[in-house]
């Protein structure tokens, strides 16, 4: 079917089409033809996936005359950042309800990276120690506004339900458009996976456009069980927004060796993955999404689950001031 989404509304926050760059040398060094989906580059808030779901989020927000948006993450969170910066650009309000749940604490963490640009926004940012203080501080900002007069629009985390989805749909008519005009056949298109919209979007997507492209979903934080079914009711939801059928997924691939022990918690394979795209491509990755993911891509190179010779899109979705917040870690790999 053709995808027609002029129907929701939507605020400009990035400079489209993202670039699809050739990617010559750290190709020949997997012995796969790989292009690189640059979401990275670009946009307002130093860019990143959480732009293109924030267009139609915000898109939907104005539309009910928010002034206000709330929304969640790690301390680290790339999507908070996007939407801080996403609300400056529009002028509204913007109170981000962080929540120390990474097993990752120092100065690096706590005082550099995402939430050092989370401030210069004009965010108001609320750290809170547990889900239970998320909820009561959640509740009093909506209290809050509400005697102030305010109009709340509640993001969830990652911007991921089915409005924020079409921002990933947009994003795969897009990148189908370029790839169709580089005359490629796209074996495989890996996506990382944390809160799954952007994989749902991306998965929907090419189901719409009929592709048999297998889509690889590397998960960074829940298990390959629980992606899946993230991704699943997402994209089944944003199915149900552009009046299409339940999408039956049948090239979803979800894999979830590359998550190690936990969210945020970098694994030795993530290093060296980083560290390849850096010194092949002068490309950076982060240590939480795109470093795992990669993990991923060259472990089943590795296997030969990726073909040799096999065209590879990778979706590089952003993060690069997530990577300061370890660069303790960074430096030690350096000196060592
Ligand atoms: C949020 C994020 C992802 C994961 O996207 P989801 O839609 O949450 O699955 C991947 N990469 C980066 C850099 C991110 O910030």
């Amino acid at each position: 079917m053709t995808i027609d989404l002029s129907a929701f509304p939507r605020v400009a926050l990035g400079h489209w089409p993202t670039p699809l760059d050739e990617c010559p040398r750290l190709g020949a060094e997997l012995g796969i033809q790989l292009l690189l989906k640059r979401d990275d580059v670009g946009g307002v808030g130093a860019g990143g996936n959480k732009l293109r779901k924030l267009e139609f989020l915000l898109g939907a927000a104005l539309d009910r005359g928010a002034d206000t948006v709330i929304t969640f993450g790690a301390v680290q969170t790339n999507h908070g950042r996007q939407t801080a910066a996403a609300c400056a650009r529009l002028g509204l309000r913007c109170e981000l309800v962080l929540t120390r749940s990474v097993a990752r604490t120092g100065q690096a963490y706590e005082e550099s990276g995402n939430i050092v640009l989370d401030h210069l926004y004009g965010a108001n940012v609320h750290l809170c120690a547990d889900a239970e203080e998320t909820a009561a501080v959640y509740n009093r900002l909506l209290a809050e506004a509400e005697a102030q007069g305010r109009t709340v629009a509640t993001f969830p985390v990652g911007g991921s339900d089915e409005v924020g989805v079409l921002g990933y749909v947009a994003a795969t008519v897009e990148l189908f458009q370029q790839v169709d005009s580089l005359g490629l056949d796209v074996g495989t298109l890996v996506v990382p996976v944390g809160s799954a919209g952007t994989a749902a979007g991306v998965a929907l997507g090419a189901e719409l456009l009929c592709r048999t492209t297998r889509v690889e979903a590397a998960c960074v934080s829940h298990t390959a069980e629980e992606s899946r079914a993230d991704i699943t009711r997402l994209a089944g939801a944003a199915a149900g927004l552009l009046g299409a059928a339940e999408p039956a997924l049948p090239e979803l691939v979800v894999d979830d060796r590359a998550v190690g022990p936990a969210y945020g918690v970098p694994t030795e394979e993530m290093w060296r993955a980083l560290e390849l795209f850096a010194r092949t491509e002068g490309v950076t990755l982060d240590p939480v999404y795109t470093g795992k993911a990669a993990a991923c891509l060259v472990d089943r190179v590795r296997t030969g689950e990726i073909a040799p010779g096999e065209t590879v899109v990778f979706l590089h979705t952003g993060g690069l001031p997530g990577l300061f917040a370890y660069a303790p870690d960074l430096l030690a790999r350096a000196g060592s």
